[in-house]
């Protein structure tokens, strides 16, 4: 599948939303493992993010991949702003070589392993983009590929970010940034539709 710049905006618009609607539940999810603030931090990224392609209208797919990943890296703060910025810098930068859903995003993916050193297994957003890239590539993903994903690192210990504080605690509670990857990947499969 092709990103279009209009799959492009309609995939950030139900993500936005999906963030929004769901911003209690993710600080939440962070409170039990982390310090509570990932849903705040999402849904003030994504206002930015929704404001910023408001303000460039005419901004094509890589314009647009790299207003994303800006406004994620300048306006989210802790440690899931820069990795979904670096995923949406790595797309943008492989746009304009190809604009196949499937390629950006395992470029994606090798940029949020590249800059947070987590490996599949460490209880993080890792686990859920690792799982679902391979599936959106021959456009086989389902919702139910994803939630098996998001629910996977509920029994991970983290070794990654501030819930490998936690050591073995951390067993028993999903990963934050693995339910919102969750919600991204659901925004894309509605989107596609
Ligand atoms: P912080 O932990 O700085 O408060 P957030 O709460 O916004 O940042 O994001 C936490 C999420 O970021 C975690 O649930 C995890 O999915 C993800 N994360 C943290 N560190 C890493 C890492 N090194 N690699 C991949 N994902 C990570
Ligand atoms: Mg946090
Ligand atoms: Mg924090």
């Amino acid at each position: 599948m092709e990103l279009t710049k209009e799959l492009l905006a309609e995939w950030i618009s139900r993500f936005s939303e999906k963030i929004q609607n769901n911003k209690g539940y993710l600080s939440d999810l962070d409170a039990a493992i982390g310090d509570g603030d990932h849903g705040n931090n999402m849904a003030r990224g994504m206002q930015a993010v929704t404001e910023s392609l408001e303000k460039n209208e005419t901004a094509d797919t890589t314009q647009s991949l790299k207003l994303i990943a800006m406004s994620l890296i300048s306006k989210v703060g802790g440690a899931s702003g820069p990795l979904y910025g670096t995923a949406f810098l790595e797309m943008a930068k492989a746009s304009n070589d190809t604009k196949d859903l499937g390629e950006l995003l395992q470029e994606a993916l090798s940029g949020i392993k590249k800059r947070g050193g987590a490996q599949p297994n460490d209880k993080t957003m890792v686990d859920v983009w690792n799982k679902v890239v391979s599936k959106a590539d021959d456009s086989s993903l389902t919702n139910a590929d994803i939630e098996a994903a998001v629910e996977s690192t509920k029994d991970m210990v983290a070794k990654k970010g501030r819930a490998s504080y936690l050591g073995e605690r951390s067993v028993g509670h999903l990963d934050p940034g693995a339910v919102s990857s969750g919600y991204l990947f659901e925004a894309l499969l509605e989107a596609e539709e």
